[in-house]
């Protein structure tokens, strides 16, 4: 039965992940890895999270029934009002709600689901580049026209806007749009709240329709309402959208897929519909979501001198990030490698697009030890005060050999 089942490819980030463990050089550093990192090279339990998981543990009245098909309502609620703001709008006039997924592909994915079916898209378009599980999702879902916009401009290692907008415009009305809402994955680089005013208004005049992937939220400034200045803008231009929220990040809760799909609608009329057909989907996909990532957060989020506590610790890792950023760059401009590398500090978030093409990514890992995905994608959490000369050093080196 099984003899004719084709090997499918590996998942390069995951295959260098795999590589670097094998890997018995005691200078190896990992810069490909999609995950937070202390100074130490360590994962890091946000100490806020800790303190909540024991507490939740220990609570007797806390059972593992079922929750219900559309998850935790005390974070869903929670989840929706960290993103679009407690005092929005559109959550005042019951126009915006959520629905738990798993984590944040969980969410795109339910999200694909509905847009196909009760919508009838069938086209999509995101980034080029992107994070890319979203070009698989949609063909999942079933979307046959999938396009990418043009988004980075590799010789100025800038945004390209005009590339991005000139694409946006070929789209025919409907067309789904992925909008990475901040920290750009994995360029590092957002569109400028200027940038995102042309965005939205090209949008607007074609029909797009705007999804939102927010992976990072809180995560890439420190500060949740900065990280959520372009979907609020969108929704406050009356846009009807979807945010794909996810929780690994900012949270640190990767593996507990905590996640939420909000939808924002222009009435409260059309919520019971879209209501019931996303339980619907995710009914037959897994019928019910799991609790212990959402207890944590929705515990967090609710109550104030932990929700205080969770900003210290985003504040936290995005200024270890930022001054990680710095260091990489000051470095190699005092080793005078070629090129300008303003760019490692003016994007933002987990990832940097360094520039470095594929010859100087196999020197970096074959020679040095050092593992980043073809692309020049590294993750600036592998960087800390104990390595980032030596990344340094041999980012100079494969640039100039
Ligand atoms: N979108 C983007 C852009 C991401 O970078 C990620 C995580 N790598 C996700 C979505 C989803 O992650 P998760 O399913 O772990 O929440």
């Amino acid at each position: 039965i099984f003899a004719n089942v084709p090997k499918g490819p590996a998942i390069e980030v995951f295959a260098l992940t795999q590589a670097f463990k094998d890997d018995d050089n005691t200078k190896k550093v990992n810069l490909s890895v999609g995950a937070y990192r202390t100074e130490e090279g360590q994962p890091w339990v946000l100490p806020v999270v800790r303190k909540t998981e024991v507490g939740i543990a220990q609570d007797e009245s806390i059972n593992h029934e079922y929750l219900p098909v559309t998850g935790l309502e005390t974070f869903t609620r929670a989840a929706t009002e960290l993103v679009l703001g407690a005092d929005s709008n559109a959550i005042k006039e019951k126009r915006a709600f959520g629905v738990q997924t798993i984590s944040g592909t969980g969410a795109i994915r339910v999200a694909a689901d509905f847009l196909h079916r009760q919508l009838k898209r069938s086209t999509v378009y995101y980034s080029n580049p992107t994070w890319e599980n979203h070009h698989k999702i949609f063909v999942d879902s079933g979307f046959t026209n999938l396009h990418s916009y043009r988004y980075w401009d590799q010789n100025n290692r800038q945004l390209d806007l005009e590339g991005m907008l000139a694409d946006l415009e070929q789209a025919p009305a409907e067309s789904v749009i992925i909008l990475h809402a901040c920290a750009h994955n994995p360029t590092g680089m957002d569109p400028t709240h200027e940038q995102w005013k042309e965005i939205a208004n090209l949008m607007e005049r074609k029909k797009l329709f705007p999804l939102f992937d927010s992976a990072y939220q809180g995560f890439a400034s420190g500060d949740p309402d900065l990280d959520a200045w372009a979907i609020r803008y969108f929704v406050d231009r009356g846009f009807e959208l979807f945010v794909c929220q996810s929780f690994a990040k900012n949270f640190g809760l990767y593996c507990e897929r905590a996640g939420n799909l909000t939808v924002v609608q222009q009435s409260s009329a059309t919520r019971d519909m879209i209501h019931s057909q996303l339980t619907l989907i995710i009914r037959a996909n897994y019928s019910n979501p799991p609790a212990y990532g959402v207890r944590i957060v929705s515990k967090v989020l609710n109550t104030p001198e932990l929700r205080k506590e969770w900003m210290e610790c985003i504040k936290n890792m995005s200024s270890r990030i930022r001054q990680m950023r710095k260091l990489l760059r000051d470095n190699l401009v005092a080793l005078g490698t070629p090129g300008n590398w303003d760019h490692i500090v003016n994007q933002i978030g987990m990832f940097s697009y360094t520039g470095l093409d594929q010859n100087q990514v196999n020197v970096l890992i074959k020679t040095y030890h050092i593992y980043l995905l073809k692309t020049g994608r590294i993750n600036m959490c592998g960087l800390n005060t104990s390595n980032v000369d030596y990344v340094a050093k041999a980012i100079h080196a494969a640039v100039t050999s």
